[in-house]
């Protein structure tokens, strides 16, 4: 079997996986335009997997070798019982790095909890300075409560934190400097992300507001200057030090730069279906597997050895008008 031995999970395309991604819950306190529609129906209780559930499947995941699990959503903060649990996955043996995706809107109250549970990295995702920008892009969120909650995770001694930032074109690619100015002031990173083509949204297409990675990198190196950077997070950015800086500037290029041919990763998502591809409908339903055979953590482990064999070599990203993938970035995790 090309797949793997008991401790490795490995593709067709000879990439080991050593990296999950879950997303907890589907819902959020904010509607990004880029991620939401402005109208949403979150899924049923029922059809949404348990903390208990996640906590098994990730285990599996772990027992196979997962060195990395990012707990997302949806806005993971949101989820009742969210500390038990990464405490739980923080305290596994075999994990190498637990690490979260916020949209911020809770990190105030919760920085502290989130730093005994053992989370190493959180990435945060912020788009513009602006307030009003800031609560066009995201429909309920405030900027305010947003900054506190980065300023109150600051003063822990979290290996990393970086902003996430998507850039659209004459909504927020004008600040892209100031973005990058805030992660220096504050000694973070900060990730650049193209727009991805998840689910139908509403407003004009996204070819129209493409901004591209090479469009920011041009637009940083008026300001500031920049040296590639050989270190890596195992995930798709490509890195750059802003020189006399802690800072590091992020790329996620998924139309500019392909990067799947290093692609390490397997997502959960909150119905349970393992999704071997962000930018493919390649999936196992693994909330099926362990409700119809629960206990069984030998075959839960074989299915998920098996469902390497369809993992995609690439996503089929494209800008046009339908997108070739119909969910939403909520339910995937981003
Ligand atoms: N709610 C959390 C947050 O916003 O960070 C976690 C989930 S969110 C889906 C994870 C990341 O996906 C965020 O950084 C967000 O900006 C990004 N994202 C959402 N929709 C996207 C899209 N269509 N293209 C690119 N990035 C997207
Ligand atoms: Fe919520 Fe994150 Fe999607 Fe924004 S990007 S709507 S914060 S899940």
């Amino acid at each position: 079997m090309n797949t793997s031995d008991s401790h490795t999970l490995m593709d067709r395309f000879g990439r080991k996986v050593d990296y999950l991604r879950i997303s907890i819950t589907d819902r959020c306190d904010f509607r990004c335009q880029y991620c939401m529609a402005e109208e949403m129906t979150f899924l049923p209780r029922a059809q949404v997997l348990t903390l208990e559930e996640i906590y098994t499947i990730s285990c599996a995941f772990m027992e196979l070798g997962v060195k990395k699990i990012r707990v997302t959503g949806g806005e993971p903060l949101i989820r009742k019982g969210v500390l038990p649990l990464l405490n739980k996955i923080g305290q596994h043996k075999s994990l190498d790095e637990l690490v979260l995706t916020t949209n911020g809107s809770h990190l105030k109250s919760m920085a502290k909890d989130l730093y005994n549970a053992k989370v190493k990295r959180i990435n945060v995702s912020l788009d513009t300075l602006n307030p009003l920008k800031f609560k066009a892009i995201t429909r309920t969120g405030n900027l305010q409560t947003v900054l506190e909650g980065i300023e109150a995770i600051t003063k822990h001694d979290f290996a990393r934190i970086k902003i996430n930032a998507v850039i659209l074109k004459n909504k927020n690619h004008t600040e892209v400097n100031d973005l990058v100015q805030f992660a220096v002031n504050n000694g973070i990173d900060i990730s650049f992300i193209e727009e991805m083509p998840l689910g139908i949204i509403q407003g004009e297409s996204r070819a129209e507001r493409y901004y591209s990675s090479d469009d920011i990198k041009a637009d940083i190196e008026q300001r500031f200057s920049l040296t590639a950077s050989l270190e890596t997070t195992g995930g798709p950015s490509h890195y750059f030090n802003v020189n006399q800086t802690q800072t590091r500037v992020g790329f996620i290029s998924p139309h500019s730069a392909n990067f799947c041919s290093t692609c390490n990763r397997v997502r959960l998502t909150v119905e349970g279906q393992l999704l071997l591809c962000l930018g493919q409908e390649h999936s196992v339903d693994l909330k099926h597997i362990i409700r119809a055979n629960p206990g069984d953590m030998n075959y839960l482990k074989q299915i998920i050895i098996e469902s390497m064999k369809i993992k995609p070599e690439r996503h089929e990203f494209t800008l046009k008008e339908q997108p070739v993938v119909l969910r939403y970035m909520n339910t995937t995790g981003g």
